[in-house]
């Protein structure tokens, strides 16, 4: 039996081995907790390394990814799982959303969110979302349907009016209420035109075409349209000639026309309307600056919700219909672009628009 020096060193080494050993047992513990908690979640997780190869996953996502527990672990996330948006989050570490098809089932939809953390590990997280595609695009249909039903009744309705409206026996006392029924029908008209593109935009997947655009030219075109409008006001155009961008021609269209009919809809005819164009980071920038009456901060972060209004009267009074917002900004997302809005009540507002 050890004495003097070494029992002291051997009692050290029994108190440091007993509580290696009850750490390892509350380890134990404690792993087959997490196992069996992620195991009997819904979700798929994976935990992928900084060279974004699989060290770990539960049982959800080796049934929607169609991972192999014995053979796949080591092996890169994006090798087993083939998606050009995935690729893209790896490496970006944007944390968006993005939407894949199952590997072994393409008619199954999952959504798949990687979240970067310490030591450039990242979490994936993966659910089958097949459902609430489904119920999304039922959605997107009846909305798109009903609008295009009521068109054809609409453009009957208008016709009547405009012959009404033109008639030369028509009772001076008709002529107002007609009149006001004939904007109501216009105004009609073009929430249903503007809800059958929102719909649109939101159904088309992926990104837009990719057609050479001349941003310059159809800048120079709405500048026009506005310019003859007494009731609007100056707008000043600053363009970099020649920078023309990737895209498609008619969503880019919906993008910059919307943006500036609302910066002249919201500024006094004697403000300012500022647009420009020009190279900026790498990229393109579209910006409208406006001296007009600003949002509120409380209400910029709902700002491109379909009919969200800050003053529902004035939007109407001006000829809004509350969706030239929500179409921006899928208009934009389409073209790897996103909307940044910086505003002041009583001074105006800035919308931005940053191009790849
Ligand atoms: P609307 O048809 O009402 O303009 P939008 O989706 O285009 O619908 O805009 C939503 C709301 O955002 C507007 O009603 C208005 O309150 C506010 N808004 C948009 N642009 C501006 C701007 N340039 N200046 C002030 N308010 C704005």
């Amino acid at each position: 039996k050890p004495s003097g020096l070494w029992s002291g060193i051997f009692s050290r080494a029994d108190v440091v081995v007993s509580s290696a050993r009850r750490y390892k047992s509350q380890y134990r513990r404690l792993l087959t907790g997490v196992n069996e908690s992620t195991g009997s979640l819904e979700d798929g997780v994976a935990i992928l390394n900084s060279k974004h190869e699989i060290i770990w996953f539960n049982p959800a996502a080796s049934r929607l990814l169609a991972l192999d527990p014995a053979g796949d672990i080591g092996q890169r996330l994006d090798n087993l799982v083939r998606s050009p948006d995935l690729v893209r989050e790896l490496t970006d570490s944007r944390g968006d959303t993005i939407t894949i098809l199952a590997p072994q089932d393409q008619a199954r939809q999952l959504s798949l969110r990687i979240i970067p953390y310490e030591d450039r590990q990242s979490l994936a997280i993966v659910r089958d979302v097949t459902h609430q595609m489904k119920l999304e695009r039922m959605r997107r249909d009846f909305v798109a349907n009903a609008s295009h039903e009521l068109r054809s009744p609409l453009t009957v309705i208008s016709g009547y009016l405009d012959a009404l409206a033109d008639a030369d026996d028509l009772p001076d006392s008709w002529k107002v209420p007609i009149g006001e029924t004939q904007r109501q029908a216009e105004r009609m008209t073009r929430i249903l035109s503007d809800l059958l593109e929102l719909m649109r935009l939101e159904s088309a997947e992926g990104r837009a075409e990719a057609s050479p655009v001349d941003v310059c030219a159809m800048l120079e075109l709405i500048e026009k349209e506005f310019a003859v409008r007494p009731q609007f006001p100056r707008l000043s155009l600053d363009l970099d000639a020649g920078l023309l961008l990737l895209g498609s021609e008619s969503e880019l269209h919906s993008v910059f026309y919307n943006l500036i009919n609302n910066a002249v809809r919201f500024t006094p005819p004697d403000g300012k309307v500022h647009v420009c164009w020009e190279v900026e980071n790498d990229g393109a920038i579209f910006v409208v600056e406006d001296t007009g009456i600003g949002i509120p901060e409380e209400d910029l972060p709902r700002i491109t919700e379909r009919f969200y209004r800050v003053d529902r009267g004035r939007s109407r009074d001006t000829g809004g219909t509350g969706l030239g917002l929500a179409i921006v900004k899928h208009a934009l997302q389409r073209h790897d672009s996103t909307l940044a809005i910086e505003s002041r009540v009583g001074q105006g507002s800035a919308f931005r628009c940053q191009f790849p």
